[in-house]
């Protein structure tokens, strides 16, 4: 694990046959108000929680986790985390946020096909990813938090309740999967998943000044160009419909 920058640390995903998403925490750790970024795959809590440990994070001040949206390969071992963390709050978009309370998984999976081998392979039952939420955010809040300000932005596309957290000081963005290094975007044809709202998405956050883009997946990059998320939005536009 490694600080990206003041008050913001990255825990690189370990990806299987299947993606296991990256995890960031955030705020200054004397704050004792930390935030946890997103969780993973299924059973890759327990090295994500030490990797926390061993930066000597006091994992009493992990207040809550914040997902930026609820696919198997960010909320896969939530509960594995929640589960050393037990006092952590759980907030979710308010879109994907009703379907986890009533465990409704089609957004967790994505696609009948991908439900269907992750059950087997992981040994699932159904019900496995049924969460209360403890905050439902809208997009829009701005929050004080971890000694930090992070604004919320709802952006829809790969999914209906995908979510970034930007903070202007530092000129960080944490996109979730909807944009990634090297021209790259999230997956558009899951369940929830709209092309054209991916489109305007896109060009919202490509209105923000952003120095360090935390997708994810793939590589973080340090140093953004300007207008790369503008460039990367143009490009795919043409598939974006
Ligand atoms: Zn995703
Ligand atoms: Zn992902």
């Amino acid at each position: 694990m490694t600080e990206v920058c003041r008050g913001v640390y990255y825990i690189p995903g370990q990806d299987e046959f299947i993606p296991d998403s990256h995890v960031y925490v955030i705020g200054i750790p004397d704050s004792g108000d930390l935030s946890i970024i997103d969780a993973g795959l299924m059973g890759k809590g327990k090295y994500k929680m030490e990797a926390i440990r061993k930066l000597r994070i006091p994992i009493e001040g992990i207040r809550r986790i914040i997902m930026t949206h609820t696919h198997l390969d960010h909320i896969g071992c939530l509960k594995e985390i929640m589960e050393q963390v037990p006092s952590a709050e759980l907030w979710v978009h308010e879109v994907e946020a009703e379907p986890l309370e009533k465990g409704d998984e089609r957004g967790v999976y994505g696609m009948d096909m991908f439900r269907t081998m992750c059950m087997s392979q992981y040994n699932l039952k159904p019900g496995a990813f049924k969460f209360e939420v403890t905050r439902k955010l809208k997009g829009g809040e701005l929050l004080e938090i971890g000694g930090m300000e992070w604004e919320v932005l709802h952006i829809p596309g790969h999914s209906a309740g995908s979510v970034a957290l930007y903070q202007s000081e530092q000129k960080v963005l944490v996109p979730g999967d909807t944009v990634y290094a090297d021209y790259a975007i999230g997956r558009f044809d899951l369940h929830g998943a709209d092309g054209s709202a991916l489109r305007r998405s896109l060009m919202r956050l490509a209105e923000l000044d952003v120095d360090f883009l935390l997708p994810g997946h793939n590589r973080i990059v340090k140093g953004v160009k300007q207008d790369y998320i503008r460039d990367t939005a143009e490009q795919w536009a043409p598939y974006l419909q």
